[in-house]
Parts: C-alpha cells; sequence; structure tokens
C-alpha cells in the first residue's frame, strides 16, 4: 500500500501553506460552467484557515500556451470566494516578486489564489527555478490535485520536493480508494469497462483482469473484441491494430474472467436521429454500428453486480451523448447505486454519465482523476504521490 503524509500530519499553525488544488475548470466565453471542482478543493481550504494557516492556492487552468487572459485564475478566484463566504485575493502572478508580496502582506486566516501555474513554461517542465519560486512562498505544501498527480511538474512534483508535503483529503481519498481495489478488493470483485478505444485502456485492462473475477465490457471497445473472437460486428467501432493483440489477451490465462455483451443497440448511421435495432452481439448486420449494450446485457451486467463485493467501472456502455444509446450507461449505474458492493466510478465521461444521472452520491468513490486513476490501477505509482512520500517519518 502507498504510504502518504497527511494534511493532518502538518502543524500548520501561523504558517503559509501553499495547496496544489485541481480548479481546471471548463469555461465557456470567461464564463465558468461546472464549479464542482471549486467546491471540491472547499472543504480542504476551510480546514486549512481553521487551523491558523494562511492559504495559498494554486491551480492550472486549461491547457495556455505562454501567458493569456482567457485562462486567468481570476473568475475562479471569485467564484471560490462566493462559495466559501470569505475573502479570496487573487494574485496576478504565479511567482516572483508580487507573489512574494501578496504573501508577505496576508494573515493566518486568508486566502490566496495564485494566477494559471501553466502561465509558467516551467511547469510543464518542471523547471527548477518555477518549483523554487512556489517553495520560496510558503513554509508548507498540500497536494490535493489527483487528477495532476501523475505530472511530473513544477506545481505538483518539483515544490514537494523542496518544502515539508503533505498529500489534502482529496488525494488521499483517491490514493486510498483505488489502493482498496487495486490490492485487497472485497470479493467477488466485478470490473466493467467501456468507453470508445480499446487501445487507450488495454493497460488498465490486462492490470485489472488477474486482481478481478470478472470483467463486464461494453462500450465501442467490445467490438474490437467481438472481432478478435471472430464474430461479425457489420459498420461498428474497430481498431484494427489491437485486433491480434486482444485475441491474445482474450486466450490468455484471464481471458475467460472477460464477459461480453450478448445484444447490442444497432443504428443505421451514427446520429441521434437514425433507426435502430437490437441484434445478437456475434452478428451485426453489414453496415449498421453498435452504439449501445442491448437490453439483454444490460440486464445481465445489472445482476453480476448486484452479487459483487466490490466494482469499478470506467468507460460508458454506449454513446450515452445520444438519449437513443444511453440506457446500457444507465442501467450499469443504477446497479451500482443499488448494490450493497464497493462501488468506485473512474473516468471523466463515466463520472459525467453518473453525475447527469444524479447518482454520484450513491456511489462509494468517485474518482475525479481521469488519466491520473488508471495510471495508478495500472500499477504505476504516480510522481506526484512519490514526492510526498519523502517527508514520511519513520
Ligand atoms: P471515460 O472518459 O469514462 O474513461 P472514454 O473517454 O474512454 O470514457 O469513452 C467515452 C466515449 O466513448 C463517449 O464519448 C462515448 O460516446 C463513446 N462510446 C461509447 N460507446 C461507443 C460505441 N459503441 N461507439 C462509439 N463510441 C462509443
Ligand atoms: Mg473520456
Amino acid at each position: 500500500m502507498t504510504q502518504l503524509p497527511l494534511l493532518d500530519d502538518l502543524d500548520v499553525d501561523g504558517r503559509v501553506v501553499l495547496v496544489r488544488a485541481d480548479l481546471n475548470v471548463p469555461l465557456d466565453d470567461g464564463e465558468i460552467t461546472d464549479d464542482f471542482r471549486i467546491r471540491a478543493a472547499l472543504p480542504t481550504i476551510e480546514l486549512l484557515r481553521e487551523r491558523g494557516a494562511t492559504v495559498v492556492v494554486c491551480s492550472h487552468l486549461g491547457r495556455p500556451k505562454g501567458h493569456d487572459p482567457a485562462l486567468s485564475t481570476a473568475p475562479i478566484a471569485v467564484r471560490l470566494a462566493g462559495l466559501g463566504g470569505f475573502p479570496v485575493v487573487h494574485v496576478p502572478a504565479v511567482v516572483g516578486p508580487v507573489a512574494l508580496a501578496a504573501v508577505e502582506a496576508a494573515q493566518p486566516g486568508d486566502v490566496l489564489l495564485l494566477e494559471n501555474t501553466r502561465f509558467e513554461s516551467g511547469e510543464t517542465t518542471n523547471g527548477f527555478e518555477l518549483a523554487d519560486g512556489l517553495a520560496e512562498l510558503a513554509d508548507m505544501f498540500v497536494l490535493d490535485a489527483f487528477g495532476s498527480a501523475h505530472r511530473a511538474h513544477a506545481s505538483t512534483v518539483g515544490v514537494a520536493e523542496r518544502i515539508p508535503s503533505a498529500a489534502g483529503p482529496l488525494l488521499a481519498a483517491e490514493v486510498a480508494a483505488l489502493g482498496e481495489i487495486l490490492h485487497d478488493p472485497p470479493r467477488p470483485y466485478v470490473v466493467v469497462m467501456g468507453g470508445a478505444k480499446v487501445s487507450s485502456k488495454l493497460g488498465v485492462i490486462r492490470q485489472l483482469l488477474p486482481g478481478a473475477d470478472l470483467m463486464l465490457i461494453g462500450g465501442g471497445m467490445c467490438f474490437t473484441l467481438l472481432e478478435a473472437g471472430g464474430f461479425e460486428v457489420g459498420g461498428s467501432l474497430i481498431e484494427e491494430s489491437m485486433v491480434a493483440e486482444v485475441k491474445e489477451l482474450l486466450e490468455s490465462e484471464h481471458g475467460g474472467k472477460i464477459i461480453l455483451p450478448l445484444d447490442v443497440v444497432v443504428a443505421d448511421r451514427f446520429a441521434e436521429d437514425a433507426e435502430t435495432q437490437i441484434t445478437p452481439a456475434i452478428g451485426i448486420p453489414e453496415d449498421w454500428l453498435g452504439l449501445d449494450i442491448g437490453p439483454e446485457t444490460s440486464e445481465h451486467f445489472a445482476s453480476v453486480i448486484a452479487g459483487a463485493g466490490a466494482v469499478f467501472w470506467n468507460g460508458p456502455m454506449g454513446v450515452f451523448e445520444m438519449a437513443p444509446f444511453r440506457s446500457g450507461t444507465e442501467a450499469v449505474a443504477q446497479a451500482m447505486a443499488a448494490t450493497s458492493a464497493t462501488t468506485i466510478v473512474g473516468g471523466g465521461d463515466s463520472v459525467a454519465a453518473v453525475r447527469s444521472l444524479g447518482l454520484e452520491e450513491q456511489m462509494d468513490h468517485v474518482s475525479t482523476g481521469g488519466g491520473a486513476g488508471l495510471e495508478m490501477l495500472e500499477g504505476t505509482i504516480l510522481p506526484g504521490v512519490a514526492a510526498l512520500g519523502r517527508w514520511i517519518e519513520n
């Protein structure tokens, strides 16, 4: 199990604490369209204030190439202040004299938000000047951005190597939840995989399959598996270059744990108003494309989930963005919400689907990490987590 120094282990009273949060919110024309990440970051900030710290928050926002006013963190400071009910000072710099002066002027209990870390070219290269500059701002560092912990950036790894650091509650919860299913899942342990491409998930599938008792596969990726099994998949999404590798996986020691759809919803074209029908998964008519798992499969997957001890789900079962192809994803989400098993959902689109169905609270853990979560489940020790490891006192 991964050992992490925790925020509770830091004596933050009267200290300046830099928090790397994940405030990478979706923006539309400068407007924040969804503030769940700001809401999620709030308890950590409140905790630090209560404990007498001066709180300096930083985050990346989007993918700016250098300084880009459209991706300033200024609107996030406004929203954070509104949600938190305390003033938030927006600092128009990440490091340097402006940032230092702002921190020096601050008192315990104050909250500052630095400018977008990616305005600095040293962020993504983990440049030592930027890491030094961030470390100079604070006495201590809290990494709470799980979604960025798989990247060795200055604001994740660089600063953590320089000043005493700990995992924030969000990051610690992610590592604990994913660690449990990686190392010691309640059984039967069922993995549900979906999403568009098998190529982006094969590493995770390989890593999870030996430890899982069953793996239910839907989504676009199931057609490459069906093809590898020798079945007709019509015009469905296929990754031809993956077929041989997938075939090997299906025939491998653990391949028998993979459960593929029995029936699928097929459409005559990729469109919301396409003509649809339900066909056996092993005989999709030519020119038709599979865009969701069928009702029989949904029922079967739901009953497996109902009897599980732990379920990890990543990737929608169909093109859930379009109403006619949403049922499979909805069935899995509902079954996970209802089961007594330990349930974890990971992946941007799967989490969005669960959220849009209002079922987030019914899951034991909703992983917001996306790529970081998948990398951890592949068995990788995340660079951000590794950087914190050095601060564990023995
Ligand atoms: P996540 O973000 O949860 O990891 P992915 O990004 O891998 O999931 O996949 C999500 C995408 O997969 C969705 O946009 C969805 O429309 C698409 N998808 C699911 N099933 C199919 C299918 N049968 N054919 C084409 N695309 C699909
Ligand atoms: Mg996705």
